[in-house]
């Protein structure tokens, strides 16, 4: 399968080429044969006393032209028909010169040059005889060959009918220089007739209209192709063409009329041309040279931004990361310092925050020599490259501006330096890197670093923020540890001097019920009511602080185990408010049993206790989303208030008042704490009067779920 790609300059001008040739091939042809037609010697002779171009000549001359427009305007891909044309052409042209050579050889006697205007062409003066040439003969049967077979290519993309058309063309500039220079034996084989001129010229136009014709295929590739090779091939061919044949040409003409000897003549063409052809050379050595050189430095700026890219992206640390950086360019562009000045919070200086350098005492000592240096903007190299806010490259001495660190700069050698900005957020930084070489400057390089320095902020800016979140979260951490430790000892110490209040009160009741009046009662029942209120508290509270510490480990439960252990806990609360529970089937879950136990039993103590009017009715289920179940317990009761939704999840936060329900406002937020420890999350959905919903989601196991039944399994009530 063939596929066009767009045509480069090199290439258009190609076709153009092959083009003008294919119709200035048939129009010489044309012309020659009217001349012969009418009798008009001129048209069939280009110069008077040279051979004339045979008729059968022109007319294959014709054939070959019209075969090479087909080519020329024709892309390979085109109709099949066309195709078939050509190789009719190529083959009848192929044939005539195998017919003429093969009367050469004594073999046949068939005279096929005499088939046209015979009586004419053996009355020219010249030659008498008017035959086609024997190298014309070769050449028709290579170019016929080659254009019946134009487009045959090998598998490794090579074109025998390109090497064939080569053939012909050497042929055709042997006779051309052979008349240029009158050398006979060039473009004459033995004792027959010579190739016309212009039959050469014929010949050479179909050579090259034959290769441009398909600029990008074969040995064309190479020439017409946007490479290196390419433009060396087009500088150097013309040239190793034209020259010599010019150059001799015109020293011939000098010798022949006299002006020097054939001594002179040649010591001329072999100084000229030692001269010419070297600057040839030297001129296009320096193109291969620049491009050498370029690629070299793509290579390099390639590398840079790779091995920039890659450090960046695997490290971790702020330190580590800026030096391996820092070691990744340096190393890389082969430079022998690299130094990274970050700005403070708070603060309009830059200071040193990390360094890389080659091994050797006097680089070493340059890196020390900034170590406690700061610099504000536009001092020195780094505040300047912090002003411009671009990229700098420097290539001389005095670039430093601070003369401990100038000094020691110049005593390791270093005598360039790139300087780009770290663009890090609030707080910019600059990367400086020193060589000892002279480096010419070159812009896509520090284009590319200025690319790095904005890859190095980023990196900087999430090292920075990562450092943060990782303190934050230690203290987080122990903090939360302190205050859960202390409310563990406080409610564990507070309960035993509560449980002796609780005891000598009602000691004091049994003992001295006889010596206190109503209002001593009564007080004393007060006191003992605030302390066992005081123990459900701290109880409480003792259980919150122990959802983290003292839960069992996670691991997969039925939590219709735990929903039923609920149940048979609150079994006398659901009988005496006569309450209706119901569940569907629940799944297994990755949890504890027992705190999921006091998930259900919080909700439905919950469902029971915030009744209505009307008879309680609670029920329960589960359904699957991702990764998750997602459980709700929804009742018939009061309902809460949209705007409460997050604060009834705070501990000691309820909603009403002990008289109208009692509690210690801590049930849900330690079934919050609980589901959160699951890594779930719980919340809950309701209307004021109409109930409440409360969701909860815990991670399921990788078992596959139990088929849900349609029916309530559980109803008591
Ligand atoms: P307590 O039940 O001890 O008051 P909770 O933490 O269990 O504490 O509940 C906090 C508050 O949320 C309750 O005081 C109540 O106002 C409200 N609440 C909880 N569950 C329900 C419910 N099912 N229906 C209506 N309100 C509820």
């Amino acid at each position: 399968m063939s596929v066009s790609l767009p045509m480069n300059q090199p290439r258009r001008w190609a076709s153009t080429v092959a083009k003008a040739a294919s119709v200035a091939m048939t129009l010489m042809g044309g012309l020659v044969l009217i001349g012969w037609a009418l009798g008009i010697v001129a048209l069939v002779e280009l110069f008077p006393a040279l051979t004339a171009m045979n008729p059968i000549t022109a007319l294959l001359f014709i054939l070959l032209g019209v075969g090479l427009s087909q080519i020329a305007w024709k892309k390979p891909s085109a109709a099949e028909g066309k195709d078939a044309a050509r190789w009719v052409l190529g083959s009848i042209v192929a044939l005539m010169g195998v017919l003429r050579l093969v009367d050469y050889a004594g073999l046949l006697h068939l005279h096929i040059d005499q088939l046209l205007f015979a009586s004419r062409v053996n009355a020219l003066e010249t030659y008498p005889q008017n035959e086609i040439a024997p190298n014309s003969a070769v050449g028709f049967v290579l170019c016929g060959l080659a254009l019946s077979f134009s487009d045959f290519e090998t598998r490794r993309r090579f074109r025998p009918a390109q090497v064939s058309v080569l053939v012909a063309g050497v042929i055709a500039l042997f006779a051309l220089v052979g008349y240029t220079y009158r050398v006979l034996y060039f473009y004459r084989f033995g004792g027959a007739l010579p190739m016309s001129l212009d039959s050469a010229v014929e010949f050479a136009l179909f050579c090259i209209g034959f290769l441009a014709a398909r600029p990008d295929r074969g040995l064309m590739g190479v020439i017409t192709s946007g490479t290196t090779g390419g433009a060396v091939a087009r500088r150097l061919l013309p040239m190793a063409i034209c020259i010599p044949w010019i150059l001799g040409a015109v020293l011939l003409y000098g010798e022949h009329s006299g002006y020097y000897r054939q001594e002179l003549a040649l010591a001329i063409f072999a100084a000229l041309s030692i001269v010419i052809f070297a600057g040839l050379i030297w001129w296009n050595a320096q193109l291969l040279y620049l491009v050498d050189m370029e690629r070299e430095r793509a290579d390099r700026r390639m590398a840079v931004q790779h091995r920039a890219t890659r450090v960046l992206a695997d490290a971790s640390g702020l330190v580590e990361g800026v030096e391996q950086v820092l070691r990744a360019i340096c190393e890389t562009l082969g430079w022998q310092v690299g130094v990274l000045w970050l700005r403070h919070p708070g603060e309009e200086r830059l200071r040193w925050a990390g360094a890389w350098s080659a091994p050797g005492a006097l680089v070493e000592e340059f890196v020390e020599s900034g170590r406690e240096l700061s610099f504000g903007r536009g001092e020195a190299f780094p505040g300047q490259v912090w002003e411009r806010d671009r990229p700098v490259w420097v290539t001389q001495a005095a670039w430093l501006g601070e003369p401990r660190r100038g000094e020691s700069a110049a005593r390791a050698g270093l005598r360039s330096a790139i300087g780009f900005p770290v663009r890090a957020g609030e707080l910019p930084g600059i990367m400086e890197f020193f060589a000892t070489a002279e480096e010419t400057p070159d812009p896509a390089l520090l284009e590319i670093l200025g690319g790095i320095g904005s890859q190095a902020g980023l990196f900087i800016e999430r090292a920075r923020a990562e450092e943060q979140l990782r303190r934050a979260t230690a203290n987080l951490e122990r903090s939360n540890a302190d205050l859960q430790q202390f409310a563990y000892v406080a409610s564990h110490d507070l309960i035993e001097p509560l449980r002796m209040v609780t005891s000598y009160l009602q000691l004091v009741t049994e003992r001295y019920d006889g010596a206190l009046d109503d209002q001593g009662r009564e007080f004393i029942h007060f006191a003992v009511d605030g302390a066992q209120r005081m123990r459900a508290l701290i109880h409480d509270l003792l259980d919150y602080s122990r959802v983290e510490v003292r839960g069992a480990s996670l691991e997969a439960i039925e939590s219709e185990e735990a929903f039923g252990a609920a149940l048979s806990n609150l079994k006398i609360a659901i009988e005496e408010s006569g309450a209706e529970v119901s569940h569907k089937a629940l799944p297994r879950v990755c949890g504890d049993n027992a705190q999921l136990t006091r998930v259900f039993q919080n909700l439905i103590g919950n469902g029971l206790k915030f009744r209505g009017a009307e008879r309680p009715r609670i029920e329960a289920g589960a359904s699957r989303s991702d990764a998750h179940w997602v459980f709700f317990v929804r009742d018939n009761g009061i309902g809460i208030d949209p705007k409460e939704f997050e604060r009834i999840f705070v501990i000691f936060q309820r909603l009403h008042t002990r008289r109208e329900y009692p509690g210690t406002g801590m049930g849900l937020a330690i079934c919050k704490r609980i589901v959160e420890r699951h890594g779930g999350r719980m919340w809950v959905e309701s209307t004021p009067g109409k109930g409440s919903t409360f969701f909860f989601s815990l991670r399921a196991t990788n078992e596959p779920a139990p088929e849900a039944p349609q029916h309530p399994r559980t109803s008591i009530g």
